[in-house]
């Protein structure tokens, strides 16, 4: 089994259930694994009656992308932010786009076509090399990682670097305050309130840990938030659906948390249906609006405006966007709005 994995490290927040069974607390599956077992991730064994993670510095993708294509609108706009991503997932949602990745087996082979031994000091030194101001662990899920993202972060906040999670929201609140000191920012996925979503199509029962880690994420550590959710017709579209979900963006993170509502495109088992239609995009950013919320939207999609910063107060734009093109063309030195001095919320 050990064949083809990355350097192994024995596994942070282990929990020993005796006779060679342990649990893992990374993720709020909370596998429990027998010796010669693996979590449901496929990356966290258990050899010998301890649990390892095999992909500590295995990185299966690189680049230095603006922190835009997170997407991450308000925390350092036009940086570019060095992204990498490993292998494996705590999620099986059956319209992934990144299967290659988040379905690979770290266990079988699958990390030969990865860049293996990617200590965090090389990490940020890559990261400084492409002139990027932050680290992102993205294109799968970062929290499985965890051993891994945590000591990298721990050194990108002693070499100036921000740091950056795109999570699936899916990890236990012990993982969260082990890694919160170093995070910056956390870019959560709200994919629906409704359980049938979670349930059906990535087969998790519900999204309430998700909702609550991501209200920890503010209320404890308060990191900077931004929410996607990928509008998925007939799953998660609904008006009643999306205000629930502005309502509580709104309410446990507050009303000038940025909500990115992106258009979905047929994919996986989900190939059947349409991309999500203009207006339900446009709609969900009018309800977005409608309850409170300062700063919504719209994602893969180009309208030309959409994806604009305008201060909610006097209209100003204040940060202008086509796709990754970024100009800062309404903020003063503090990222305030430089008409009115109002707060957006945004970190330059
Ligand atoms: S990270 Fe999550 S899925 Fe993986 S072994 Fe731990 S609890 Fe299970």
């Amino acid at each position: 089994m050990l064949r083809n994995v990355g350097a192994l490290r024995e596994a942070v927040l282990s929990e020993d259930l005796g006779e060679g069974r342990m649990r893992c607390n990374i993720c709020q599956w909370r596998c429990r694994i027998s010796e010669g077992g693996v979590g449901h991730c496929r990356t966290i064994i258990n050899y010998g009656g301890k649990l390892y993670t095999t992909i500590y510095g295995v990185i299966s993708s690189a680049a230095a992308d603006p922190i835009e294509k997170k997407p991450v609108f308000h925390y350092k706009p036009g940086s570019l932010c060095f992204s990498v991503g490993t292998l494996g997932c705590n999620f099986r949602c059956i319209f992934c786009q990144n299967w290659e990745i988040a379905y690979a087996d770290a266990l079988h082979g699958a990390a030969r076509s990865c860049k293996l031994g990617v200590e965090p000091h090389l990490l940020v030194r890559s990261a400084k090399e492409t002139g990027s101001q932050g680290v992102a662990w993205t294109y799968n899920e970062p929290s499985i990682w965890l051993n891994y993202t945590l000591d990298c972060a721990k050194l990108c906040k002693q070499e100036g670097l921000y740091t950056v999670y795109v999570t699936n929201g899916y990890a236990t609140p012990e993982a969260l305050d082990l890694i919160g000191p170093y995070l910056d920012v956390y870019r959560v996925d709200i994919k629906s309130m409704e359980d049938r979503f979670y349930r059906e199509l990535i087969k998790v029962p519900s999204p309430k840990g998700i909702l609550e880690v991501a209200e920890r994420a503010k209320s404890k550590w308060q990191m900077h938030i931004e929410c996607v959710t990928n509008i998925v017709p007939g799953w998660n579209d609904s008006e009643d659906n999306l205000r629930q979900t502005a309502r509580w963006i709104r309410d446990k993170l507050g009303d000038d948390t940025p909500w990115h509502v992106t258009r979905f495109f047929p994919y996986g088992k989900l190939s059947d249906l349409p991309p999500t239609p203009l207006e339900t995009l446009n709609a969900a950013v009018d309800i977005g609006k409608s309850e409170g919320l300062k700063f919504v939207y719209l994602g893969n999609v180009r309208t030309g405006t959409g994806e604009n910063t305008y201060c909610p107060k006097c209209g100003n734009l204040a940060v202008e966007r086509f796709g990754y093109s970024v100009r800062i063309v309404g903020l003063n030195a503090e990222g305030r709005c430089s008409v009115d001095n109002e707060d957006l919320n945004m970190h330059i």
